[in-house]
């Protein structure tokens, strides 16, 4: 079928401006050429590093932010070719939760009116409508009517963060774009608003962007997994094969330290992530990744991979092969 959103070569540079005019001396690559589709139904999880871009690539979905250059294509109209009208209009499609709930929820107001705020500041509803609203979605995020009365302040971190999802989703959303939704939660919870975001997902036919660090909330909830490292997609695949067969060595490695480590590699071979992430101000030449790949050759520092192979796709000179054991431990294992 059509996707839903489609994200064609997304550009957003931070201009750096130093000197005594401060004239612009460079740009921060925050995301750099990001492409990919979403379809109807599905979660796309993005994971990688902090500051990789996958926070700023959500943003500029939802127009928190403006993108530099590329398309946001959404129930097939490019966001960007809309006139502001219809772009307030669209936008209540796609909807944001945050990973602070706290921060996102003014602390002076009562839950009752933090919910109702979207409906009676966008849509033509009555009070009685808003607050049966209010009511239905507390419940469905599994919090009783009581909760109306509430301060943010006055509830559990799960419970704020359910409020924070109850919020997005008073206008009907399509898209939801979850930036580390269960990150700041207690291990002990972040199951369970898993398992409401699925709910929630199946009884509302809503479709999910689902960002994390995390591997653990992205393997459990999403359907296809993007792979990003400063600004760029490294490798893009359903979970079950990125998972079962990642070619890409930034992926190979992320997997290899969750949950367990690679039982092929022994602890002295075991690779590490070496360094620090690069500055997305000066990123490498070449492949972005080359600086702490433990496979990098002479080509990586020259040429840029690009993101090829269709449904499982990777953006590598030297991909790992199918199957295991991963290359790094080609002619050291002993079984
Ligand atoms: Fe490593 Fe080279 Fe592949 Fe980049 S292109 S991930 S440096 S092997
Ligand atoms: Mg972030």
């Amino acid at each position: 079928g059509e996707p839903l959103l489609s994200v064609q070569d997304l550009k957003l540079h931070y201009p750096i401006r130093g000197g005594i005019f401060s004239r612009q001396v460079g740009s921060v690559r925050a995301v750099d050429g990001v492409s990919f589709e979403v379809f109807p139904g599905e979660t796309l999880g993005i994971v990688g590093e902090s500051g990789c871009g996958k926070s700023t690539t959500g943003r500029a979905i939802i127009r928190l932010e403006d993108p530099s250059a590329g398309a946001v294509v959404f129930g097939g109209r490019d966001l960007a070719s809309l006139q502001s009208r219809a772009l307030r209009k669209v936008r209540l499609d796609l909807q944001m939760v945050f990973q602070d709930p706290y921060s996102s929820l003014n602390p002076q107001k009562r839950v009752g009116d933090l919910l109702a705020e979207p409906l009676t500041a966008h849509g033509r509803v009555s009070r009685k409508e808003a607050g049966r609203k209010v009511v239905e979605m507390l419940e469905r995020v599994g919090l009783s009517s009581q909760f109306r009365s509430r301060y943010p302040h006055e509830l559990s971190g799960g419970q704020r963060q359910r409020v924070g999802i109850a919020r997005a989703l008073m206008l009907d959303p399509t898209l939801v774009v979850l930036d580390e939704p269960v990150s700041a939660l207690d291990v002990s919870i972040q199951a369970q608003v898993l398992n409401l975001l699925k709910d929630l997902q199946r009884d509302l036919g809503l479709t999910y962007i689902f960002i994390s660090h995390g591997l653990g909330a992205v393997k459990y909830i999403s359907d296809r997994i993007a792979v990003m490292y400063l600004g760029k997609i490294m490798e893009t695949a359903t979970t079950a094969e990125l998972f079962a067969n990642p070619r890409h060595p930034y992926t190979e490695i992320l997997l290899d330290a969750y949950p367990a480590p690679n039982p092929h590699l022994r602890d002295k071979e075991r690779i590490v992530v070496q360094g620090d992430v690069p500055n997305a101000a000066n990123p490498p030449s070449g492949c972005v990744f080359h600086t702490r790949c433990p496979f990098a050759r002479e080509k990586c520092k020259t040429e840029v991979p690009q993101l090829e192979g269709g449904k499982h796709a990777f953006a590598c000179h030297f991909p790992l092969e199918v199957g295991r054991p991963p290359a790094s431990a080609t002619g050291t294992t002993t079984e």
